[in-house]
């Protein structure tokens, strides 16, 4: 029986036929042996081998076919449906890849003197520019690796600002929303502040009242995501501004998902400081699995002497790299940051345009309302929070009521689906929600994807009222089955190679 590749399919080196050879080198000519005095002499004595290198032996096509099969385990944006929300794995035009190999770009080490790479650093300036743009801020700096790497220089920043106006010692704290993603305290915690947590309103935005008595001249600031990973739009957002900035504080814009808001409404007019954006999220940068990735923040013109060094400077002739920079907080990466995530986005943003970056933001708001009106008539599910406010980029079910009825998680949930050939959504985040499933579409799959996954989640939501088991015993399907997931975090028992794995089954 056929059967799909699974995580134990046979080595490379378990393959072949002795004898087998992908690929024959010319042999050498006789005149040319005898010319030289015989091959050994060609090859100086200390680097030759006396056995022979133990080599896989198979033709080159048993090579191919044999990757392809293992590749064929994994699942990408390219290959369907990944509403994982929070995350955005949006398609990744290959227009941006094109560019990002390109000879011209990956040929050049950061080494090089800056007058031979002007070309990268004018891409480099012109990005920045774009996201201060979009953003609303008055400069951008591209060094962060990744988003929670942004949100740890904005508490630096925060750090600097209030040790200028001689405060630091008394605003010792950042407070966050309970809906903000784990990043958001982690940062606080590392940036040396004490993380208050104010509660979510009924609405699911930012609790005034308990905003207003968490602010205090200890305030250093408030993180806020918006719209939040419910997915809705904090409409005080003017409101909270004015309460954290009269308490002296400065407010720090989490925009890791900025795909909602595109082109239509910028975090610098919303009154916030401090802004960090996912290029690897919105800006179109294949990432999972642990990147790359890219973070770079914009700050008001009142923070801008705090930015990072080096900065990249345009003289009206030449671009070059400036140091000096007395009050900066420093250098926080080597380099210019992630030069090859920093190329697709601009590829990403000069490809669609100011008017293609907003039709994006308006499909992608456009599917997500779609899921969700589709998934909150399913059986066991619910909507939580604002039942009548849209949602923006994503959406936030619960399956709270179908564990009630059925037995029946989100993991479950999220489990089945994979046995469908499609990759589940974010499962148990934001943390307020319980059963959660965070469903983040995007504005690259079109109608006839969204109802398959609808349409799925359906099947599951019928299977757990009638044949439960399958449901809790998925998935069968998939290269690898349900997995012990307090084991499969704990590096104790976690066999990381081939080597680790057989000896662990001796
Ligand atoms: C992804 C994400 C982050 C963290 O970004 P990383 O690049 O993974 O460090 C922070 N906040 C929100 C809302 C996110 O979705």
């Amino acid at each position: 029986m056929f059967r799909q590749a699974r995580w134990n399919e046979r080595l490379i080196f378990e393959l072949g036929w002795p004898g087998r050879r992908g690929y024959v080198v010319p042999k050498v000519e006789k005149e040319i042996l005898e010319a030289v005095g015989g091959l050994k002499t060609l090859l100086p004595q200390e680097l030759q081998r006396r056995t022979p290198p133990q080599l896989p032996e198979l033709s080159e096509a048993e090579v191919v076919r044999h990757y392809i099969r293992l590749s064929e385990m994994n699942y990408g944006v390219d290959s369907g449906f990944y509403p994982l929300g929070s995350c955005t794995m949006k398609y990744n035009p290959k227009v941006d890849e094109v560019i990002a190999k390109s000879p011209h770009i990956t040929m050049t080490h950061p080494y090089q003197d800056e007058r031979t790479v002007q070309g990268t650093l004018e891409i480099l300036y012109l990005l920045a520019n774009w996201l201060a743009e979009i953003t609303g801020t008055f400069e951008v700096s591209l060094q962060p690796a990744a988003g929670a790497h942004g949100e740890f220089l904005g508490t630096l920043i925060m750090r600097a600002f209030h040790k200028s106006n001689d405060e630091l010692e008394k605003r010792t704290e950042l407070i966050v929303p309970d809906s903000a993603h784990g990043t958001n305290p982690a940062s606080g915690a590392m940036g040396g502040f004490k993380v208050l947590v104010v509660p979510s309103d009924e609405e699911g935005c930012v609790d005034l009242d308990a905003l207003e008595s968490a602010v205090s001249e200890r305030t250093a600031g408030l993180m806020l995501t918006n719209p939040n990973t419910l997915g809705i739009f904090e409409k005080n957002i003017e409101r909270i501004s004015e309460i954290v900035h009269k308490a002296g504080g400065l407010l720090y814009y989490d925009g890791a998902n900025l795909n909602a808001i595109l082109g239509k409404a910028r975090p610098g007019d919303m009154g916030f400081d401090i802004v960090h954006m996912n290029i690897h999220k919105t800006f179109g940068t294949p990432h999972g699995g642990g990147g790359p990735g890219s973070g770079p923040i914009g700050v008001s013109k009142s923070l801008e002497r705090f930015l990072p060094i080096p900065r990249i400077l345009f003289d009206g002739h030449r671009y070059h790299l400036d140091y000096d920079k007395p009050h900066s907080v420093g250098k926080i990466r080597s380099f210019y940051g992630n030069t090859g995530v920093l190329l697709r986005a601009f590829t990403y943003i000069l490809s669609l345009g100011a008017e293609g970056l907003e039709a994006a933001a308006e499909v992608s708001v456009l599917n997500a309302n779609y899921v969700m009106k589709k998934l909150m008539k399913i059986r066991g599910l619910d909507l939580p929070y604002a039942l009548e406010r849209p949602r923006k980029h994503e959406c936030v079910i619960s399956c709270k009521r179908l564990q009630r009825e059925t037995g029946i998680r989100a993991l479950d949930v999220s489990k089945r689906i994979l046995d469908y050939g499609m990759h589940s959504p974010t499962t148990y985040f934001p943390l307020i929600v319980d059963e959660a499933l965070m469903i983040e579409p995007t504005e690259s799959f079109e109608k006839k994807e969204l109802d398959r996954f609808v349409n799925i989640v359906q099947n599951i939501s019928s299977e757990a009222y009638s044949t439960p088991d399958v449901v809790l015993k998925a998935p069968q399907n998939t290269a690898i089955t349900r997995l012990d997931e307090a084991k499969a975090s704990h590096p104790r028992t976690m066999a990381l190679s081939w080597i680790m794995y057989q000896k662990r089954n001796l």
